[in-house]
């Protein structure tokens, strides 16, 4: 299994979809917790770091490339 890495503003894909259709999040806190923001409803969820690794799916868009 390759480990998933995400970081701040990246946007990600999770295994659900938001109710409102949309499967697009933004991650706008990283900490113990993680609140995401769904792009299409700005609706904002905060869930355990340790859910947020199960449930998601992939990462769309880095937020940050550079490797320094
Ligand atoms: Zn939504």
């Amino acid at each position: 299994m390759e480990a998933k890495s995400y970081e701040l503003g990246d946007v990600v894909q999770m295994k659900k979809a938001h109710p409102c259709g949309v499967n697009e999040w933004k991650i706008i806190r990283l900490g113990a917790d993680i609140r995401i923001k769904c792009e299409g409803c700005q609706h904002s969820v905060m869930i355990p770091r340790r859910e947020f690794d199960k449930k998601l799916k992939k990462v769309l868009v880095q937020a940050n490339t550079d490797e320094n």
